[in-house]
């Protein structure tokens, strides 16, 4: 299958070419044409499946085959949680506007805001913008909606998780036309918070949704490693960072003080490592993305905040120091390799705190996820006991008058979950595959 035959102009398709891209994914293979026809999209599909285009190619398609609904106003606007990915979706599409007259500005957090101001003015056809500073401009009336044709959400629902619900409304009520076309993009869409954020923003979505959220991913090769306590993790770190397979890697920290702590450490072993974390300046974090992308260094510690869509393909590893509270960041995390076909391996280190998020990881994913040892750094921890039920007062059970004896019920049986398969539903009429969240331990 070509390009051109989900309805792409030669034009992108021979700009596609020269990045070394030839044949759609399955995401983008079913997405184009759904979005070229005008529908609203809820797509699902697994980190590193070409996303980004399969939203990035119909909306630049449109910008150039369709009359624009306002000189004005911008024609498409994609919002992004991090500073990050807006940054690399914003790379992603200057390749493939190159040589035509379209203009897109990137609007972020903790860059200028006069300069945005200005960059506005000059009538962008795309904006790509994170949630906050986006509606700081439209609070201002610096950047106006009701022109827009195409509302683009990346990672829908970390934006949600963010808390920017109030940020969304406007935007949605600012762009709400008859015309307006919206895309939800993301690996981990399947839950019911997403589920009432789409019904507001989305109307009657065309669903394609080609894996569950929690579906094993077949190139992420997962590990996870006991530890005792700090000490322990840090010698499994240097242990695996040092291991010769390792391209660059990704470490992940549930604290910034721990980014930075852990890169003096691994620098002092003489690893080349650096911390990114949401504190630094907007100029400091994109250059460290910057010389990391350029392989300038081997190891990246970070949060959550580099998490999602972030995509390099050199980075062969990742490592979780600690384990994400949530079972989708966990999905995210690992998704930083094993990206477009190649293979990746995870390694999570788990300790007494971890338990918990270990326990939710494991039950979302429906999966042992066993656990490995190395040879001369094994420790004593073994996992923490479930707690058990608590058991009756008995003396309690005298004093109280007896009530009248509820029938016994016998403990359902867990219901097997439903066999995750990648059902191909493009129609958008059925209902979507719930799955329960994680109970909070
Ligand atoms: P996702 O958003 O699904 O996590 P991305 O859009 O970041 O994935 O794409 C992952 C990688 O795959 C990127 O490096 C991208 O350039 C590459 N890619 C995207 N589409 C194709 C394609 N059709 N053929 C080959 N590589 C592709
Ligand atoms: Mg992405």
């Amino acid at each position: 299958m070509h390009f051109t035959d989900l309805g792409i102009d030669t034009r992108l398709e021979t700009q596609l070419a020269h990045q070394g891209i030839t044949q759609p994914t399955d995401i983008q293979a079913h997405a184009v044409p759904t979005a070229l026809a005008g529908h609203d999209i809820f797509a699902q599909s697994k980190t590193g499946s070409g996303k980004t285009l399969a939203f990035l190619l119909p909306a630049v398609q449109r910008v150039i085959k369709q009359k624009a609904l306002s000189k004005r106003d911008p024609r498409v606007l994609i919002v992004a949680p991090t500073r990050e990915l807006a940054t690399q979706v914003f790379t992603q599409l200057r390749l493939l506007i190159a040589g035509t007259n379209i203009k897109a500005v990137k609007i972020l957090g903790g860059e200028n805001f006069n300069d945005q101001i200005k960059a506005l003015r000059n009538d962008p056809h795309f904006v790509i913008a994170t949630p906050g500073r986006l509606a700081d401009h439209l609070t201002q009336r610096s950047l106006q909606l009701s022109g827009l044709e195409l509302l683009i959400f990346d990672e829908a629902d970390r934006i949600l998780d963010l808390g920017f619900t109030e940020q969304l409304k406007m935007i949605n009520d600012l762009a709400d036309h008859r015309l307006r076309q919206t895309l939800l993009f993301s690996a981990t869409l399947d839950h019911a918070q997403v589920d009432a954020l789409s019904r507001n923003l989305l109307k009657k979505p065309k669903q394609i949704m080609l894996s569950a959220a929690n579906e094993q991913h077949s190139d992420i090769k997962q590990s996870l490693y006991l530890a005792d306590h700090l000490d322990h993790k840090e010698a499994l770190l240097e242990h695996f960072v040092k291991q010769e397979d390792v391209g660059q890697c990704i470490i992940f920290t549930a604290t910034r003080a721990d980014t930075a702590r852990l890169s003096e450490l691994l620098n002092s072993k003489g690893l080349k490592a650096q911390a990114l974390a949401g504190d630094l300046t907007q100029s400091k974090r994109l250059d460290i993305m910057d010389a990391f992308s350029r392989e300038n260094f081997k190891i990246l510690i970070t949060t959550d905040v580099a998490s999602r869509g972030l995509d390099l393909l050199s980075v062969t590893h990742v490592i979780n120091f600690d384990l994400p509270k949530h079972a989708e960041e966990y999905v995210h995390r690992i998704g930083r390799t094993g990206r477009a076909g190649f293979k990746g391996t995870a390694i999570s280190l788990v300790g007494p705190k971890d338990w918990p998020s270990y326990k939710a990881i494991k039950s979302f994913l429906n999966d042992e996820l066993a656990f490995h040892t190395v040879e001369g750094l094994t420790g004593k921890f073994k996992g923490l006991r479930d707690k058990k039920p608590q058991v009756q007062n008995k003396v309690n059970d005298k004093v109280k008058p007896k009530a009248k004896a509820a029938p016994k019920r016998k403990a359902k049986p867990k219901k097997p979950q439903a066999p995750i398969k990648a059902p191909l539903n493009i129609d958008g009429d059925a209902p979507m595959r719930r799955r329960k969240k994680p109970e909070q331990e």
